[in-house]
């Protein structure tokens, strides 16, 4: 599977498809096997990295992944497939907003799809964690642009940075959820319901 890893990181650099950081991943990972997670939702797959390495973490472990776009989503079902992890990650290809899910729940939650919607994200797939699930978000520093949007110059940058700044402040002034925020990679935020700590 080693292999496979480092051609999809070769991929993603060829076709500039972004994958998470290494340090993300890797606490990601770690997360899964500390706290016995099983059923994990991924929004966003790109050409299914993240996805193969948490369906990696251990025998049991069980990824549905969603992603929108048609040809990111047949790459991931090839890498899926070369791996021979078929029966442990489901790809769906639709847009997350879209999705109905019913009589499903997840101990995870990892929200990796279009920054401008995870407030929309959040909001849709709380109703989906077990009790004691996370809901954990990536890209929350934005290459260094949040809290910095004074110096961006490209107006649509900077809206998009600001809708980052607006979801912190939801996870920080959420009355359902505690968040507490890693200085990890890209920043990355693990949600949990405040009953449930
Ligand atoms: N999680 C992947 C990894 O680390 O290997 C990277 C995901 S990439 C950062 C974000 C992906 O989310 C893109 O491939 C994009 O097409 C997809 N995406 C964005 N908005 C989406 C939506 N509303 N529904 C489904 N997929 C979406």
């Amino acid at each position: 599977m080693r292999d496979q890893i480092i051609q999809m990181e070769e991929y993603a650099k060829e076709h500039n498809v972004p994958i998470i950081e290494k340090e993300s991943i890797a606490f990601i990972m770690k997360f899964i096997k500390a706290n016995n997670v099983n059923e994990i939702l991924e929004i966003g797959s790109a050409i299914g990295y993240s996805s193969i390495l948490m369906a990696s973490v251990k025998e049991d472990v069980k990824v549905t992944t969603i992603e929108r776009d048609n040809e990111r989503y047949m790459e991931c079902l090839k890498n899926v497939k070369k791996c021979n992890m078929q029966n442990k990650i489901d790809v769906v290809c639709q847009d997350a907003l879209e999705v109905n899910l019913s009589g499903v729940s997840y101990d995870l939650i990892f929200i990796d799809a279009a920054k401008g919607q995870y407030t929309k994200f959040f909001e849709k797939y709380k109703y989906f964690l077990k009790p004691g699930g996370v809901i954990i978000t990536d890209n929350l520093k934005f290459h260094g642009h949040v809290g910095n949007r004074d110096k961006i110059a490209s107006r649509n940058l900077k809206q998009l940075v600001g809708k980052i700044e607006n979801y912190i402040d939801f996870l920080k002034n959420n009355d359902e959820f505690e968040t507490k925020f890693y200085d990890v990679g890209d920043g990355l935020s693990v949600s949990i319901r405040k009953n449930e700590i």
